[in-house]
């Protein structure tokens, strides 16, 4: 791979995990197991490109006459009643119930699942006492060291508009190399060995970003950002834990040298109002048989209405009837439409029939206190309602943090939350209980200010009664509606105050 500046065109090559000259130690052809009985056959040795040396692990269980099994990411060594349990890419493996680190993580090539030589050292008198591994040189025809390019999988695609740069993660199962080509009209990334099951091809019309497609070519796959507009900056990185690329791809900055995006001092323009659940996914029921995607839609609309009339701010909705929607596409909207608030509103439930009163939470990685968590907790459940394709993989939370737009929006967010929940509680004449943080899914993409808010307890009968009239319903919205006027207010009052300080305070990237 070469890297080179063409007009137009830029090149640039990142190695990660691909180091040539492997064959260098590759000497020792493979290992001939011994019993206590004698020799129980030979293994033979598989060298990759990065230079890590490993050997079959159904091979393995065949000589050692136990038995190899796979279930998703891990695998199972068992022989008489020990086992070892391997992850695939983890370098740490669990033998008779003892934790063995490894240099290399296990991995599954072409031919199957390998597992590092470093094993056989380590791990293997605890599996099978008494069976050790000789190395040696190949004579025999069978034990000729091969190179097999471990392919990679793709763990997951994923894209997020923000206001001045969309955000494109390929997430896949090992490090990844990756070439990068600009032009014009697109950006190419060709990621050698990422194996796809099949093209991919993901529309994103943010104004920047056209559509982002997976394509697979020869053993490779290329990904290709279309572009709308003219961009500028795009930034990559490739980064671990789990491995991913991630590409920021920059609006152009305009004429006086601004980014977009950097308006965090103009009055609050658009509000999206986000009515949590829909369609087949009914939120909270109360006892009675209240939905709570019916409550919250209702409510959403009315603070629309008020909001429209009072304050004359711009109002979208990321459902305005009962559908389904789900969590990453809400705030994807919000930042599409490139909105100053996002306020995202549910009813809320507790195995305790007594909860009652309003919470009001941001978005935090730590939970304020365990109801906290078991709310974001019963909130993001709502994505394995999500179609497989669009729900996100693996550890959620995680998921979450690596999207963390709302980390430079905490402080702002934290203060609407308290104003929001100060003008619920005065007029609704509510318990207080406080404003709240949380690890909730459907508030971690927005870029800009954003709460959650549970306007009740549908799991208490007396709210549940409550809400399930018009007039409740109606003050709730109201109080809603004063507390972001209220907010408003204040953001609008600190812009006119911003506006008369000297054009120092301009900043420069
Ligand atoms: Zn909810």
């Amino acid at each position: 791979m070469r890297a080179r500046t063409v007009a137009g065109l830029v090149l640039v090559a990142a190695l990660m995990g691909v180091l040539p000259g492997a064959a260098e130690a590759a000497r020792l052809d493979g290992f001939e197991l011994r019993g206590r009985a004698g020799s129980l056959g030979q293994l033979s040795r598989t060298v990759l490109d990065d230079g890590a040396a490993y050997v079959s692990a159904p091979r393995l269980a065949t000589l050692l006459k136990g038995s190899w099994t796979t279930k998703g990411r891990t695998a199972t060594l068992i022989v008489g009643t020990r086992r070892a349990q391997f992850v695939r890419d983890q370098a740490r493996v669990v033998v008779a119930g003892r934790s063995v680190a490894l240099e290399s993580p296990a991995r599954v090539g072409a031919t199957g699942w390998l597992i590092p030589e470093e094993f056989l050292s380590k791990g293997l008198g605890l599996l099978a006492p008494g069976v050790t591994a000789v190395a040696f040189a190949g004579e025999t025809k069978k034990s000729v060291a091969k190179t097999v390019k471990a392919s990679i999988t793709l763990e997951e695609l994923r894209y997020r508009s923000y206001p001045s740069f969309t955000r494109v993660v390929v997430e896949t199962g090992g490090a990844l190399a990756y070439v990068v080509v600009s032009s014009r009209e697109e950006i190419r990334v060709r990621l050698p060995r990422l194996v796809l099951a099949g093209a991919r091809n993901e529309e994103v019309l943010d104004g920047l970003v056209k559509a982002i497609r997976l394509d697979p070519v020869g053993g490779d796959a290329v990904l290709r950002v279309v572009l709308e507009s003219t961009v500028g900056d795009v930034k990559t990185s490739s980064l671990q834990d789990p491995f991913r690329l991630v590409l920021d791809i920059y609006r152009q900055r305009d004429a006086a040298g601004r980014e977009p995006s950097q308006s965090a001092m103009e009055p609050l323009r658009l509000i999206v109002l986000d009515a949590g659940h829909g369609g087949h996914d009914p939120g909270a029921t109360g006892p009675s048989g209240a939905m709570e995607k019916d409550i919250v839609l209702d409510v959403t609309k009315r603070v629309a209405r008020l909001l429209e009339e009072g304050l004359g701010v711009k109002v979208a909705l990321t459902r305005s009837t009962d559908v389904f929607v789900p969590l990453r596409e809400r705030t994807n909207f919000a930042n599409k439409q490139r909105a100053d608030l996002f306020v995202s509103i549910h009813g809320n439930a507790h195995p305790r029939a007594v909860s009652e009163g309003v919470e009001v939470y941001f978005l935090s990685s730590e939970a304020s206190d365990t109801d906290a968590r078991q709310v974001a907790a019963i909130e993001n459940g709502v994505i394995q309602l999500e179609s497989p394709a669009s729900r996100p993989k693996g550890d959620l939370l995680r998921s979450i943090l690596f999207d963390l737009a709302q980390s430079e929006f905490q402080q702002e967010s934290s203060v609407m939350a308290e104003t929001v929940l100060d003008s619920m509680t005065t007029s609704l004449t509510l318990v207080p209980r406080g404003v709240k943080q949380a690890g909730f899914y459907v508030l971690g993409g927005a870029a800009m200010p954003a709460i959650l808010i549970e306007i009740g307890f549908l799991t208490n009968p007396k709210e549940e009664k409550k809400l399930a009239t018009a007039e409740y319903r109606q003050a709730v919205a109201r109080a809603i509606y004063t507390g972001l006027a209220e907010y408003k207010r204040r953001h609008d009052q600190r812009v006119r105050t911003a506006e008369t300080l000297p054009l120092k305070a301009e900043r420069a990237r």
